[in-house]
């Protein structure tokens, strides 16, 4: 096979305590998976979970202990951070069902689903898609992913956004309006799943702009840290 110009590189992420790499393939994001985030949004009462994706090479990978950095993007004045648990799925399926759910996740990573909040509402209120507010370069920073194995109970882990120093925003897992299970019974289900597929589970509440300069500190207990700045 010869190709008219070199193929793009395989998006990876590295496997915390391993010399290996989780090679990506797309990524899904859940929408308003909190219900106190629901809420800041405007809706109340629990919906049927929603999707949407962003390009896998928007993924700003930072190993463990460094801090990353993420471009301020174009068009926006109004970047929003959303901290999320990422289900890394290690085997695939079509229809799986929330019993056997859990078997198909790898492991999991600590995730930044950005998004140019302005051009998001101005999407949504044009009934428009939301690519350009969810989908642009740059837009999901993520850390190591540890197998789920030495993750603890992932079920019910504190979640936790730092901006300099101060906390924007801290819940649990156990929050989450569709579980793990769920999320993948209803993915799979419209989907199929493959391995190398990332799950942005939603964000609590507490969302708010970032401006360029400032440190964003994420934390998952039992998954690992992102450290990013604005520039
Ligand atoms: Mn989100």
């Amino acid at each position: 096979m010869s190709y008219v110009f070199p193929p793009p590189a395989v998006v990876s992420v590295p496997v915390a305590g391993t010399g290996q790499s989780f090679p990506v393939r797309r990524i899904y994001c859940v929408g308003r998976n909190y219900v106190e985030h629901a809420k800041e949004m405007g809706f109340t009462g629990r919906e049927p979970p929603f999707f949407f994706m962003k390009p896998a090479d928007a993924l700003v990978v930072v190993a463990e202990g460094s801090t990353g950095e993420m471009p301020y993007p174009a068009g926006t004045s109004d970047l929003h951070h959303e901290i999320e648990l990422v289900a890394a799925i290690g085997k695939g399926g079509r229809n799986i069902q929330a019993a056997d759910a859990m078997g198909h996740i790898y492991g999991y990573a600590v995730g930044l689903d950005m998004t140019r909040r302005d051009l998001q509402g101005e999407a949504k209120k044009q009934g428009r898609p939301w690519e350009i507010g969810k989908g642009f370069d740059a837009s999901a920073p993520i850390g190591p992913i540890r197998p789920a194995a030495a993750c603890g109970n992932i079920a019910d882990a504190a979640i936790a956004l730092d901006v300099n120093g101060a906390t924007r925003q801290s819940s649990r897992t156990s929050k989450l309006i569709w579980n793990l299970a769920e999320i993948i019974e209803h993915l799979s289900a419209f989907w199929a799943l493959e391995p190398g597929d990332l799950v942005f589970t939603g964000t609590p509440e507490g969302v708010a702009a970032v401006v360029r300069g400032d440190l964003m500190e994420g934390r998952i207990d039992g998954v690992g840290g992102l450290k990013i700045r604005v520039t």
